[in-house]
């Protein structure tokens, strides 16, 4: 699950990073009151503040969503033009007001997942403020890797000789400390990837009106592990379901596993290893499978009803296989759930039932009477199924 920028750095705070001050405005009027305190703030050495779109897509400064602004009416102005934008898709409901940095360089680091080795990785590099991608097609030595194993952590020596590769500067001490500050958030947090970009050294007004310099976290991009979620029970809240698929969405809602495919025999399936199993001969038998769709035990008709819905959603299914071993789901639940489907279903799509375990004699005796096409092996099913998807018999 991606996070807004906002609630990234303050993941980041949490863990004792240096972050600038931001305020989230909904409106241009909360917009211009966070201004009007960052512009008279003694340190922004710039005079004006930064306004940035939170979406959760990369590249928003290319697309308009960051943007300077001088005075209170100007970020009013400025607030009330990012509000009205559509990013990628997405619309911008809310954003991030801070004091514009007066930037002296910009660098890049982050700490992700990297399954391949299955251990963490931190990347670096000097060439901050554009797409990493970007670096890593013209200029892949300008970039430092680095491997961590998750129970040692960052030791400080490694720390330092990752802030020496990417080459901080006078900013090595900083440079280090926060490296060991990104995969402290990561793990806290359970996160995917922590990304800074740019990681700045900035310079604002000191004590005297004297230029000091800093190195901050001017941007902050962090995926949670999905799997890990329910070890945080704050983080739901940082949800945005503008970013999500509405198919997501509604198998959230009920608890069905849904992962969309590109074949056209959509499969409801109980259990997640019957659901790999029905795709394997899905597959076997010729066809391709729509989707992953595991209903989970004890499913009650409306899940399945819910599960058929999305199946249908998918215009390219042209059959549905439906596969349940009932151990804690009963069959009987099931069968009325596919007919209580089939009633509101606008779309008419040939299916294949095959229910077997517990109540299946009340399952089948209903859907006879419903007149649904039913097989008695997942082999029968998964032919049956493939010869309605090419609209031949079996
Ligand atoms: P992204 O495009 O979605 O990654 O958004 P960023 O927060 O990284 O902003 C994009 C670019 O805008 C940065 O690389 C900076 O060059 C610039 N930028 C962002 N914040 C500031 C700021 O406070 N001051 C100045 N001068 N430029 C900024
Ligand atoms: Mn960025």
């Amino acid at each position: 699950m991606k996070i807004h920028e906002a609630d990234a750095k303050a993941l980041l705070v949490a863990q004792g990073l240096p972050v600038p001050p931001w305020e989230v405005a909904r409106t241009p009027t909360q917009a211009r009151a966070a201004a009007v305190k960052f512009l008279a703030d003694p340190a922004n050495a710039t005079g004006k503040v930064v306004i940035k779109a939170q979406v959760l897509v990369g590249g928003r400064g290319k697309a308009g969503g960051v943007k300077l602004a001088g005075s209170a009416d100007d970020a009013e102005d400025v607030a009330a033009q990012i509000l009205a934008l559509e990013i990628k898709g997405l619309p911008v409901r809310r954003v991030l007001v801070g004091p514009a940095a007066e930037i002296v360089t910009e660098y890049y680091l982050s700490v992700l997942l990297d399954r391949s080795t299955k251990r963490l990785m931190f990347i670096g590099s000097a060439e901050g403020g554009v797409e990493i991608e970007q670096v890593a097609k013209d200029n892949p030595g300008a970039i430092v890797y680095e491997h961590v194993d998750p129970l040692l952590g960052l030791p400080d020596y490694a720390a330092r000789e990752l802030a020496f590769k990417i080459g901080f500067g006078a900013h090595w001490k900083a440079g280090a400390a926060i490296a060991k500050g990104l995969l402290k958030t990561m793990l806290a947090n359970d996160a995917d990837l922590v990304e800074i970009n740019p990681l700045a050294v900035i310079s604002e007004h000191g004590a005297q009106g004297t230029p000091v310099e800093r190195l901050v976290c001017l941007d902050a991009k962090i995926t949670l592990d999905d799997s890990a979620l329910a070890r945080h029970p704050g983080h739901e809240a940082l949800r945005d379901l503008d970013a999500e698929d509405p198919a997501d969405v509604e198998a959230r809602r009920y608890d069905l596993t849904f992962i969309k495919l590109d074949g056209d025999i959509g499969c409801m399936v109980n259990g997640a290893g019957l659901a790999m199993t029905t795709m394997d001969l899905v597959k076997r038998a010729g066809g391709e499978p729509a989707n992953f769709l595991d209903i989970g035990g004890g499913a009650k008709s409306d899940r399945v009803a819910a599960a058929m819905r999305l199946i249908l959603e998918d215009a390219n299914v042209k059959a549905i296989l439906v596969n349940i071993f009932g151990g804690i789901t009963r069959g009987d639940e099931v069968a009325r759930g596919l007919i209580e489907a089939r009633a509101q279903q606008e779309r008419d799509v040939p299916m294949v039932v095959r229910i077997v375990g517990t109540n299946a004699a009340e399952a089948a005796a209903l859907l006879e009477a419903a007149r649904f096409e039913t097989a008695a092996t997942l082999d029968e099913a998964a032919a049956k199924s493939v010869a309605a998807a090419r609209g031949t018999a079996a």
